[in-house]
């Protein structure tokens, strides 16, 4: 049989690794640590978490993180396996020694009979074979500058700059209003992509004040090297110059609030849709390093954001990532070079469990592949289906920026008469997609039993 190749033995990698050989693939993982080493990784252990030791909400009623767990741990997965194994008392949340956590899946993946670690950093583009690559944020240089050279540099980022997203059904709608700027825009679509959300100019002045005042996170270092043209912080726009964000991202011109059509908003906060759906809204400039707690209570203050939930806070860090919505077919595949897979945060997902789950996805799409089969496509109602319809297609390619997995990301289910609270809805998705992954399961494993 066919070797599966996997660069890179962290989240979606490890994983990635433990489907594949599970379904009987010989797998070799091609990891760069100890001989490489990252500005954030300790070990040369596989799967070490980089940062916090939490893999978040363990609630998978209520959760669409904790559903990611339970739809991983449905398939076997051996990430949320070890986490399980390895839990921490932490609330409703699954934290986990984040040192024997590593350690097992480095043990179970070694003494695994038909995977095999070899510890080289891969630096170009594999020609031929079978490839899954899953180096995630911190993708050595090397190999970056290989993807972009295949990719072109604009399909590559190496920071986001994330602006926070917003549910938009939480958004006031008798204070925004939806227009685009000189009300530009073709068709219906292109209408309805931006809402909008009036200032004073004593709120404006409270909103700066707020912004100047709250705490900010520190970069790592060697972190911001030569990125910050072009998507400057707004707290660092704010610092600049009081009027800054007026003439920037807040400026309220071409713009008319059907509220009050004949007061002219002292700054205006725009808010673009991200998702095909209509369901997700970003605030349009608004990336920041505000810790999260800061971010919620200033972005509170804006009009018509009162009641805000957010689907995803802001951020700026070093992150490799592909703009997956032009560059991967369904399948993970890279369009230009099919032979290759990507899997874990590179391809645009973000945080410690999403990339498990597409490492997941992946080793099991490369399994179909390589034993000829076809696998019916995740339905988009469960967590994983949702997360990599969104980044393979669901979001604007334009604007593509990491994205956590959260219920703004599924088809919206339709709930009967007085069923519309939202327990009741998120017990409706996770129903939903609990149901549906399981379908999906079963039919690969149907497939597999027929041969
Ligand atoms: P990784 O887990 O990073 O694995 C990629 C692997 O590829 C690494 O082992 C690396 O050594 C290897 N590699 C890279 N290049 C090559 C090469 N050319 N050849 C061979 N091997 C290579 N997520 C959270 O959920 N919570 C957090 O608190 C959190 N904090 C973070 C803090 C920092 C500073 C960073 C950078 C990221 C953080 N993240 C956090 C994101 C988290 O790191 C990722 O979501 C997750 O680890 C991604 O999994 P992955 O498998 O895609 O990449």
């Amino acid at each position: 049989a066919e070797t599966l190749h996997i660069i890179g033995g962290g989240m979606a990698g490890s994983e990635a690794a433990w489907q594949a050989a599970n379904a009987g693939l010989d797998v070799v993982i091609h990891e760069m640590r100890p001989k490489v080493g990252t500005f954030a990784h300790q070990t040369g252990d596989l799967a070490e978490m980089v940062c916090s030791n939490s893999f978040r909400s363990d609630d998978d009623e209520q959760n669409a993180v904790g559903l990611l767990h339970w739809e991983m741990r449905a398939a076997g997965g051996l990430l949320i396996a070890m986490a399980d194994r390895h839990r921490l008392p932490a609330g409703g949340a699954l934290a986990v020694d984040r040192e024997a956590f590593a350690q097992a899946v480095t043990a179970t993946l070694r003494d695994h009979p038909r995977v095999r670690v070899e510890a080289a950093e891969i630096t170009e583009l594999p020609r031929d074979g079978h490839w899954i690559i899953a180096t995630g944020p911190l993708t050595s240089t090397a190999l970056g500058q290989a993807i972009a050279a295949e990719t072109g540099t604009d399909a590559l980022a190496f920071f986001d700059a994330i602006a926070p997203i917003v549910h938009h059904d939480s958004i006031d709608m008798s204070k925004a209003w939806m227009q685009s700027r000189y009300d530009k825009g073709e068709t219906e679509e292109e209408r309805t992509a931006y809402l909008n959300c009036p200032m004073d100019k004593a709120q404006y002045d409270a909103f700066i004040d707020a912004l100047l005042a709250a705490p900010k996170t520190e970069f790592h270092e060697g972190e911001t090297a030569g990125y910050f043209d072009g998507c400057l912080p707004i707290e660092v726009m704010a610092e600049r110059g009081r009027e800054t964000l007026r003439h920037g991202p807040m400026k309220p011109v071409g713009l008319t609030n059907p509220h009050a059509p004949d007061v002219k908003p002292h700054a205006v906060v725009q808010l673009r849709r991200d998702n095909k759906l209509g369901t997700l809204y970003n605030i349009v400039g608004f990336q920041t390093k505000m810790k999260y707690g800061a971010q919620t209570d200033v972005f509170r203050t804006i009009p018509g954001l009162e009641n805000a939930r957010f689907a995803r806070l802001g951020g700026i860090h070093r992150n490799t990532f592909l703009n997956s919505p032009t560059l991967l077919d369904d399948q993970m595949r890279l369009r230009s070079a099919p032979h290759i897979r990507f899997a874990g945060q590179i391809t645009g997902v973000e945080g410690y469990v999403e990339s498990a789950a597409m490492g997941l996805l992946a080793g099991r799409l490369a399994v179909a592949e390589l034993t000829g089969r076809s696998l019916p496509p995740v339905p988009d109602t469960t967590a994983t289906g949702a997360l990599v319809t969104h980044i393979t297609g669901g979001a604007e390619a334009k604007t593509f920026q990491p994205m956590n997995v959260n219920f703004g990301l599924f088809p919206p289910v339709d709930l009967k008469g007085g069923r519309r609270n939202r327990p009741a809805r998120y017990k409706a998705y996770t129903d939903r997609a609990k149901a549906d992954w399981q379908g999906w399961l079963a039919a690969g494993d149907a497939q597999l039993a027929a041969e």
